[in-house]
C-alpha cells in the first residue's frame, strides 16, 4: 500500500505548546499529511517567556533527518529554529545530499518575547549556505533586515530591495510576511527573481496568537507536497492560519 506522503518537520520543541514541533504538526495533520521529525533544540517556554534552551547535537539533527528521510515518502521538508551555526550547517549538509523535495524555510531569529532563538554567528551560516538550498523562505520584517543586514524596510520599495538582496543570496522565492507592520490589512509579499510581486492579502485580527509563523510555513510546506504550486500552497496557507486566528477569538 503507498504511504501517505510526509513532510519532514525540522524544528524544534516548545514545552508551552504555542510555537515550534507542536505547532508545525498540528498544522500538517491538518492539511492531512504525515509529520516525520528532526529536533533542533529542546526549549522550555511558557506564553510569555522562554526560560531556556538546549540545543540537540549538530550530527543528532542530521541522523534524525537521514533517518526520516529513509522511513518514508518525504514529499516536502519545512525548516524552523536551528539554534546554531552548527546546527545550520548540519541541516544544510543533509539537504546537499540530493534532495529534490522542496524545502520552506522559516528564519526564526527570536520569540516574540524577545529571546534569541538563533544564534547571531549562525545567521552568516544560514545565508551563505542554507538559502540556496530552499524552494521558500518566510522572513517576517525585522528577521529580512536582520539577514540583510538592514534596518527595517519602512516602505514597500525599500522591502522589494532587501527581499531581492536575499532572493540574489540563492532563496527562490520569499514569502516577506507583512504582520509586523501596521494598517488595516495583513499583507504578505511574494517576491521570486524575474517576476513581479505578488500580493496576499488577509484582514488584520486584533488577537495575539503564538506560532503564527511555525503555521504558515508549516503549511506552505504541506500544500506544496500535495503538489500545489507555490501561489496557490501560500494562499491556502494564510487562509489556514487567518481561520485559526479567527477561531483564537472565541
Ligand atoms: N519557540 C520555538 C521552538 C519556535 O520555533 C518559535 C518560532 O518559530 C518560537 C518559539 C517563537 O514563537 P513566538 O514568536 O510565537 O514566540
Amino acid at each position: 500500500m503507498a504511504m501517505m506522503p510526509h513532510v519532514l518537520i525540522v524544528a524544534g520543541s516548545d514545552s508551552s505548546g504555542g510555537a515550534g514541533l507542536a505547532r508545525d504538526i498540528e498544522t500538517v495533520s491538518a492539511v492531512g499529511l504525515r509529520a516525520c521529525l528532526a529536533v533542533t533544540a529542546i526549549t522550555v517556554q511558557t506564553h510569555e517567556a522562554v526560560e531556556r534552551i538546549e540545543p540537540v547535537a549538530p550530527e543528532l539533527i542530521a541522523a534524525q533527518m537521514r533517518a526520516a528521510l529513509a522511513a518514508n515518502p518525504v514529499a516536502a521538508i519545512k525548516i524552523g529554529m536551528l539554534g546554531t551555526a552548527a546546527g545550520v550547517d548540519a541541516v544544510a549538509a543533509v539537504l546537499g545530499e540530493s534532495r529534490s523535495v522542496p524545502v520552506v524555510l522559516d528564519p526564526v531569529l527570536a520569540s516574540s518575547s524577545g529571546r534569541a532563538l538563533l544564534a547571531g554567528d549562525a545567521v552568516e551560516s544560514l545565508r551563505q549556505k542554507l538559502l540556496s538550498l530552499c524552494a521558500m523562505v518566510t522572513p517576517n520584517l525585522p528577521e529580512l533586515a536582520l539577514l540583510t543586514g538592514a534596518p527595517a524596510a519602512t516602505d514597500r520599495t525599500d522591502l522589494i530591495r532587501q527581499g531581492h538582496l536575499l532572493l540574489e543570496a540563492g532563496a527562490k522565492a520569499l514569502l516577506v510576511k507583512g504582520g509586523h507592520a501596521t494598517g488595516a490589512g495583513s499583507t504578505d509579499l511574494l517576491l521570486r527573481p524575474n517576476a513581479e510581486p505578488v500580493c496576499f492579502d488577509a484582514p488584520r485580527i486584533a488577537v495575539e496568537m503564538r506560532g503564527t509563523g511555525c503555521m504558515l510555513a508549516s503549511a506552505i510546506a504541506a500544500y506544496l507536497a500535495r503538489g500545489e504550486t507555490l501561489e496557490t500552497s501560500v494562499s491556502r496557507a494564510k487562509r489556514y492560519v487567518f481561520t485559526k486566528l479567527l477561531a483564537s477569538r472565541t
